[in-house]
């Protein structure tokens, strides 16, 4: 068995710990990480301003394992746009997908925060391949490294919109958000990471004072069409989303983006943007259209049990002149609306469409 531990999934905390207890300086931890995640050295023995009992303590207890890249597949988005969809195989064989998207000066990656989901919303193919487990920070954290040095850029941009739904894993997406958004580290600022939720109430309230973006994937404009959908608005139902955006004096000039995925008959009537304008102000959120995206229903994985019935809906994309008639009444009443196609969409990496297999 390893006896060692990847150095990717300490805090400076607990890296700090880990010197003081090893008769070495506390901001000893600040400059290690500073070597990993700034300079991106992997070796202890390069890093020139540690002692060597400290380097050769380092190279006993710590490695620099990280997951592995096993596959990619790429779309052109036209004039030098392109999208990348990676298959990430974790230590414990279980796979992820992250995305990768390249739009003008935005370098954008899309990461997932759990191997599944629990959430199971049911136009979502994440959702509907059920739940395997938490990433731990390491593993949240490596899929932005992995993608830098496989690319060689730097990633501006971070979206947790990927596989999972990271509010039901927040201490391991915030132990990993202090490393990507300290300036000496990662250094991706706050303002350019969105942390999308189905709405977790509870847990919005713990992070809304942090800075980052949030979108709320919403989905319908009432809780009948809502709880069809997303489970999760039977815990917290539109209401409580009214109420937390209402009550989120501290959003400023951070608008809360709601996701809205337009799904053919369902929820894409002038009736539902109406009810929508009734229930939010466009001082305090903006929205995000989303064409549904059609499952993969060819090319799912063996990897994982497909919730069958949940996957039987015959969800249909809404077609040009509906959703613009339906950004149209929305941008009459003062929102910003952005339609957003899904980039990524032919290589299954758009908007609920991931789902962890080749
Ligand atoms: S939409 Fe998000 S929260 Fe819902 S099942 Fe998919 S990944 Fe989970």
């Amino acid at each position: 068995m390893d006896s060692q531990n990847s150095i990717f999934n300490l805090s400076l905390k607990e890296l700090e710990n880990f010197c003081i207890n090893n008769s070495a300086k506390k901001f000893n931890a600040f400059q290690i990480m500073k070597w990993i995640y700034n300079a991106k050295i992997y070796d202890f023995n390069s890093m020139t301003n540690i002692s060597k009992p400290l380097r050769e303590c380092l190279n006993l207890n710590f490695n620099f394992k990280m997951p592995e890249i096993i596959n990619s597949s790429r779309e052109s988005g036209g004039e030098g746009n392109y999208s990348i969809k990676y298959l990430i195989k974790l230590n414990d064989g279980s796979a992820i997908e992250s995305v990768f998207i390249d739009y003008g000066k935005r370098k954008t990656l899309c990461v997932s925060s759990q191997a599944g989901c629990k959430m199971l919303c049911n136009f979502c193919t994440t959702g509907n391949f059920g739940f395997q487990r938490n990433l731990t920070s390491e593993e949240i954290i490596s899929q932005i490294i992995l993608i830098e040095n496989e690319l060689k850029i730097k990633i501006t941009n971070v979206v947790f919109m990927g596989m999972g739904e990271p509010l039901d894993n927040l201490s391991e997406v915030k132990k990993a958000l202090e490393i990507i958004s300290d300036a000496n580290f990662i250094g991706i600022a706050r303002r350019k990471i969105t942390i999308s939720t189905c709405g977790i109430i509870d847990k919005l309230n713990e992070i809304k004072d942090l800075k980052y973006k949030i979108a709320i994937s919403l989905n319908a404009s009432n809780n009948y069409l809502r709880n069809q959908i997303m489970p999760i608005n039977k815990k917290y139902p539109i209401e409580d989303i009214v109420k937390f955006i209402s009550d989120g004096k501290y959003f400023g000039h951070n608008k809360i983006t709601l996701e809205y995925v337009l799904i053919k008959d369902f929820n894409d009537s002038i009736n539902n943007a109406k009810e929508l304008i009734k229930l939010f102000s466009p001082q305090n959120v903006k929205f995000n259209l989303i064409p549904f995206n059609k499952f993969d229903i060819e090319n799912i994985g063996e990897t994982v049990n497909i919730n069958q019935k949940q996957f039987e809906n015959n969800y249909e994309r809404t077609n040009e002149t509906v959703y613009n008639n339906f950004q149209d009444k929305l941008m009459k009443a003062g929102f910003v609306v952005i339609i957003r196609h899904s980039k990524a969409q032919s290589i299954y990496g758009g908007c609920g469409q991931l789902k962890g297999s080749a």
